[in-house]
């Protein structure tokens, strides 16, 4: 590979961190080390309605119990701190600004009721919920003071394709997608925004993340289109599922990695469990180091099907 290999860990602090997050810092992590390229981890704190306090601290302190250590970021403290969005405000509006001026974007000044007037026509109708476009077409938006938010103006017809590492091409209807919000009334981004603006400016070349990310990929393809930067190379990886196959839950035992930490497992024996849940050396070796982790580490063979997660399997190794 001739690009300069450069990936990330996004979370957001939501809650405490969830081992199929940290399955996604993990492979970032591998496929940083097995290139020598970079690993960063970046906060994307930007929902403030769903920040939930200490989950930063949590996720920072699974990371570094399992020595999923990052190159670069802001210095805090005489160490490298992780990047967080909130600090950053001032790029995604310049963005949405760029977006606007450019024909891309638009303000919208519907007010809550209306949008909630509407989803509940849209549900009486049995329709799926969306934006109707009101404010797309108007000519100027007048009133100055008034709450507005930013929005994407989504083409109403074609396809948005692209091509997965692990997926192959993915393609998404353009006529299925409303026209989103970018940034909201109170200055902050959207997920959507700050992600694609963030994954530009630090030059990440692979977006490795969960499947259930896939259908953002459509979205942040055309923003990197209208903003005229060169997407990244995406690879969605497999859903984790529990042993009845069902979505993995506290049935499945724990879900936090700070509870396999203060049980006192090894973090060696949980890197080689959490690396199974979707990648194999050869479909069969199950006890591996790290360093031999390291060294086969390739995305060709992250599996497309969905992993198991059998807690079973790691007290037995
Ligand atoms: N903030 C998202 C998360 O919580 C990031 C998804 C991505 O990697 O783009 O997982
Ligand atoms: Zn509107």
């Amino acid at each position: 590979m001739n690009k300069q290999i450069r990936v990330r860990y996004a979370p957001s602090p939501t809650g405490y961190p969830h081992v199929g997050n940290i399955r996604a810092a993990l492979f970032n992590w591998l496929f940083a080390r097995h290139h020598g390229g970079s690993f960063l981890v970046r906060i994307e704190d930007t929902d403030r309605t769903r920040y939930v306090e200490g989950a930063v601290d949590a996720i920072l302190d699974g990371l570094r119990w399992l020595g999923l250590n990052w190159d670069e970021g802001p210095i805090k403290g005489g160490d490298y701190g992780p990047y967080f969005q909130s600090e950053r405000l001032g790029k995604y509006q310049a963005a949405a600004e760029k977006l606007i001026a450019d024909g891309f974007a638009y303000r919208c000044i519907c007010s809550s009721e209306r949008l909630e007037e509407l989803r509940a026509a849209q549900t009486a109708a049995k329709l799926p919920p969306g934006y109707d476009r009101h404010c797309r077409d108007r000519e100027t938006i007048t009133g100055e003071g008034l709450k507005s938010v930013v929005r994407f103006k989504v083409p109403l017809s074609g396809n948005t394709t692209f091509n997965d590492l692990i997926r192959g091409e993915v393609t998404f209807d353009n006529s299925l997608l409303d026209d989103f919000v970018l940034l909201k009334s109170d200055g902050f981004p959207t997920y959507h925004l700050a992600n694609i603006v963030d994954d530009h400016e630090m030059k990440i070349s692979h977006v490795i993340r969960g499947e259930e990310w896939l259908s953002s990929a459509p979205r942040h393809v055309m923003l990197y289109r209208a903003l005229g930067y060169e997407p990244p190379l995406f690879a969605h990886l497999p859903m984790i599922l529990g042993t009845d196959r069902s979505k993995l839950s506290k049935r499945h035992g724990a879900v936090s990695i700070i509870d396999y930490k203060e049980q006192g497992y090894l973090p060696e024996t949980m890197l080689n469990f959490l690396t199974l849940l979707g990648w194999s050396l050869d479909d069969k070796t199950e006890l591996m180091t790290i360093g031999q982790i390291i060294e086969n580490f390739s995305i060709d063979r992250v599996s497309k099907t969905a992993a198991i997660f059998n807690v079973e399997k790691l007290d037995w190794m």
